[in-house]
């Protein structure tokens, strides 16, 4: 067979593959083996690149996959709390890899660059180049490298569109004369710049959307790249992937009940510091020991677990297991609530739950859970905070009104595991738990949660 012909026919299974990937990854119960379709995906798409016959030497090839081995590897093993950053860095990299790719092209081709062609060219530069800068300014903020708090003067949209119109503006010049080869610098270098500006006023907490965000672009400009290789398989893996990273975006600023213009000009960090600072709460609250908690629990017939970002930085989930063991073991209904931005990431919960082999048919997403607070015994909060806070039904000017919550005030009794009465993500208090129903359970997620079990085992009925 010839080689074209082999080459087409990787492509064609890589690409089925990729949209496989994506059906599978969005659901628990098939995401791993959507994992595997993605990288056997990529492995194809590799290697049929590989047998491209314009190669005219591997050298460079190897000493590319060499060195994209050596940073692959530590990347794969980060902490999964730190992988909003690992994907920025990950973004940053493809991003960068397009820009240079159209960069070389341009040079290749020019001035002879029929205008679809130094179009579609400048989309994937300029959309290279901001997301490039964009990302690694993302990965920054979320490693806590650079300042988390929003940086706003007067006009900075203004400026920044600006910014951004200008080098549309000379990519429509080149566009009708691409002998201008001169100003093709400027279709990188302001969107470079573009990239660092667009994020500056975005608070740290506001990265993870961002990031998605970003992707979305990282996916357009593999496509505009893809018309300009006139490769079908980059076309619609950038449009897949194009097209995912907006849903995410669309989905996650929804169940934050912020709109996107809201992330992307709101300064949102920088109102939570205040409204953080302003309100220090005097009343009291009730707590309880392990074994206070471990006798309620064992008394419940329905128990939901709504986990949170706390259970991710404990890294509890194998003590929540045992505990699910422990009371299931007793004919106890137990249930997970899961919010769809609980933790840091779309998906942490999920993951972190499968981590632990916890029934996939036991975690319930919200819009399901929430009708069944009322008829719940205990609703057990570990380690989450914003997702169950009421004030986002009940008090307009809080920062997060409007956001849809875990009603787990609906339950007869609500216990929240935390080690404090410190605030969550968002910055500010949570009325749940000066409620007459909620006890505060003060401790680690994992200790407190081990110390429940152990209650459990030593026979309290
Ligand atoms: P929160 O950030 O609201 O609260 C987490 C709580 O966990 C804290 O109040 C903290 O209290 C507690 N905690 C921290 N460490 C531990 C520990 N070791 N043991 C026990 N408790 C601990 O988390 P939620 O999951 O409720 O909400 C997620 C927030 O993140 C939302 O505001 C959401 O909008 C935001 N977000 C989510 C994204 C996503 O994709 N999932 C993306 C971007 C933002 P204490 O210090 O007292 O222990």
């Amino acid at each position: 067979m010839p080689t074209e012909n082999i080459i087409e026919i990787t492509y064609l299974l890589a690409t089925a593959l990729f949209i496989l990937s994506l059906k599978w990854l969005s659901t628990p119960a098939t995401a791993r083996r959507g994992v595997f379709a993605g990288e056997i995906g990529m492995l194809l798409a590799v290697a049929g690149t590989l047998l491209y016959h314009g190669i005219v030497e591997y050298k460079w090839i190897v000493i590319a996959l060499v060195l994209g081995t050596i940073i692959g590897i530590p990347l794969g093993e980060v902490a999964m709390t730190a992988v909003p950053q690992r994907t920025a860095l990950s973004h940053a990299f493809g991003a960068l890899c397009v820009t240079l790719v159209g960069t070389a092209e341009f040079y290749l081709r020019a001035p002879n660059v029929p205008p679809f062609m130094m179009a579609v060219l400048s989309m994937e530069v300029i959309l290279g180049s901001l997301t490039f800068t964009g990302s690694l300014m993302a990965a920054g903020k979320l490693q806590e490298i650079l300042p988390q708090r929003p940086i706003t003067y007067k006009g900075q949209n203004f400026v920044n569109l600006g910014l951004l119109g200008v080098a549309i503006a000379v990519a429509g010049v080149l566009v009708a004369h691409p002998e201008k080869m001169q100003l093709f610098p400027a279709i990188v270098g302001i969107p470079l710049v573009f990239g660092v500006m667009m994020i500056i006023p975005i608070g740290g907490a506001d990265m993870p959307t961002v990031i998605s965000l970003l992707n979305s672009y990282a996916g357009l400009s593999a496509a505009a790249m893809g018309f300009v290789l006139q490769s079908k398989l980059l076309i619609i893996a950038g449009a897949l992937d194009g097209a995912s990273g907006f849903i995410l975006s669309v989905n996650m600023s929804k169940a934050m009940n912020r709109s996107f213009t809201n992330v992307l000009f709101g300064a949102f960090g920088q109102e939570q510091a205040g409204a953080a600072a302003g309100a220090k709460e005097t009343r009291s609250v009730r707590s309880a020991s392990p074994e206070e908690a471990a006798g309620i629990l064992a008394a419940a017939n329905k128990v939901v677990v709504v986990p949170g970002y706390g259970m991710a930085v404990a890294q509890a989930q194998h003590k929540v297991r045992e505990l699910y063991d422990a009371l299931t073991k007793r004919g106890i209904d137990v249930k997970f609530g899961i919010h769809p931005v609980a933790g840091r990431m779309p998906g942490h919960m999920n993951v972190l739950l499968a981590e632990a082999d916890i029934p996939y048919d036991k975690l319930l997403d919200m819009d399901e859970i929430n009708g069944e607070f009322p008829q719940t015994d205990v609703a057990l909060v570990i380690g989450a905070n914003d997702v169950t806070n009421p004030a986002a039904r009940s008090d307009p000017s809080s920062p997060i009104y409007g956001m849809p919550i875990l009603d787990v005030d609906k339950a007869r009794t609500v216990m929240v595991i935390k080690r404090s009465m410190g605030a969550g993500f968002a910055g500010i208090e949570n009325p749940l738990y000066y409620l007459d129903k909620t006890l505060m359970l003060f401790g680690d997620a994992k200790n407190f949660v081990g110390a429940i079990v152990r209650e459990l085992a030593g026979g309290h009925e």
